[in-house]
């Protein structure tokens, strides 16, 4: 039983609107789509969404990263997932999002291999995962509107993106919740916008419109900055840019800088080492959320899973692909209902077809 091929396809998902979070505005994602396949019948999908401010990555570097990797993957038991991502980590250091893409397409296999859908297999914690749905930076009154929309589609939870300005912020916050009433939980998320002052002032300030935490204040490299938040506002910090791999959770935990951590498969290189970010998390009684870069049903279907699957990740923020006008998956995948993100009968990811001219014809193929 073993990897007998490698396919690299390059995928381009338009957004319905510009998304503009507080470092910039994009109206496109361009994702690199990997799929295995195995001697025995069985195929598994995978996804990378590079984010060069996040993890330093492109499209370039993904192809280069996947030049390097998919070679050594031949002939290698696909269901054997740690010795395979110690093999990514011996070949090339960093590079999650690329990493993300053959560990996620490695789980797939592992789901259809035992027959099961992959979040049982990870755990089988919930069967269903409550998103938040995500307001792109606007103005106040737009964001309001936008709120109200979300909710009447029967979103519960919204996350208001902000980090431009203090105190337009403020208003973008107030203007939210005044729209959609006491009854929707509203998370915020700064996208390291702001100062440690900055960041103080406008919790204090919104504090009575009831915010259920606050992601990445300020500045990834600032950890004293967002221990100095954590101290002083009232309201629950996230990190989300600040932490990729379990050690930086282990170094934030140590320095007080963090009540919660958003985990993302582009930055862990995987689900197999997001586990391990909510393990070491979990020892310390933060819990966790599973986000997203701007991945087509594929990568959100992997975020999905993992988000089921394990008791101590109790957020989600899984709807970039309702964010795209572009769907790359027809048939299959983790579909959504208001705000619950529901897994299809099949196994492992549970992706059925493919749109095959979004997908295209593979850039490269490794066998
Ligand atoms: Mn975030």
């Amino acid at each position: 039983m073993g990897i007998e091929r490698v396919e690299v396809y390059s995928v381009t998902l338009r957004y319905f609107e510009p998304f503009r979070i507080a470092p910039g505005s994009s109206e496109k994602s361009r994702n690199i789509v990997v799929r295995i396949v195995t001697d025995y019948g069985v195929e598994g999908w995978g996804e990378a969404s590079p984010s060069k401010r996040v993890t330093g990555e492109t499209v370039e570097t993904v192809l280069e990263v996947l030049s390097r990797i998919a070679p050594r993957l031949i002939g290698m038991c696909p269901l054997r997932v740690e010795q395979n991502v110690e093999m990514m980590d011996r070949v090339v250091e960093g590079n999650p999002a690329a990493k993300a893409a053959i560990d996620t397409a490695l789980h797939d296999i592992l789901g259809k291999t035992a027959g099961k859908p992959l979040f049982m297999l990870l755990g089988g914690f919930r069967t269903q995962v409550l998103t938040d749905f995500t307001l792109s930076i606007k103005t106040p009154r737009e964001m309001a509107a936008d709120a109200v929309k979300a909710v009447e589609k029967g979103f519960r939870a919204l996350k208001v993106k902000v980090g431009v300005n203090p105190s337009e912020d403020v208003e973008r916050i107030r203007m939210v919740r005044e729209a959609v009433g006491e009854g929707v939980e509203i998370r915020v998320d700064a996208n390291e916008g702001w100062s440690p002052d900055q960041a103080v002032e406008v919790l204090n300030r919104v504090e009575k419109f009831r915010i259920r935490f606050v992601e990445q204040p300020v500045p990834a490299h600032d950890v004293k900055g967002l221990a100095r938040v954590r101290r002083d506002s009232p309201i629950p910090v996230m990190a989300d840019e600040s932490v990729h791999s379990p050690s930086d959770a282990l170094r934030l935990i140590r320095e007080e800088a963090v009540d919660m951590i958003n985990i993302k498969l582009a930055k862990s290189g995987g689900i197999l080492k997001a586990r391990k970010i909510s393990d070491v998390a979990e020892a310390a009684g933060v819990s966790c959320m599973v986000g997203c870069m701007s991945e087509s049903e594929i990568g959100i279907a992997a975020g999905a899973h993992l988000a089921a699957g394990v008791r101590n990740i109790e957020f989600a923020d899984l709807d970039c692909d309702l964010l795209h006008a572009d769907k790359l998956v027809k048939k299959g995948g983790v579909t959504v209902s208001g705000s619950m993100r529901l897994f299809p009968k099949g196994s492992g990811l549970g992706l059925e077809e493919l749109d095959a001219e979004i997908l295209g014809k593979p850039l490269a193929v490794y066998k």
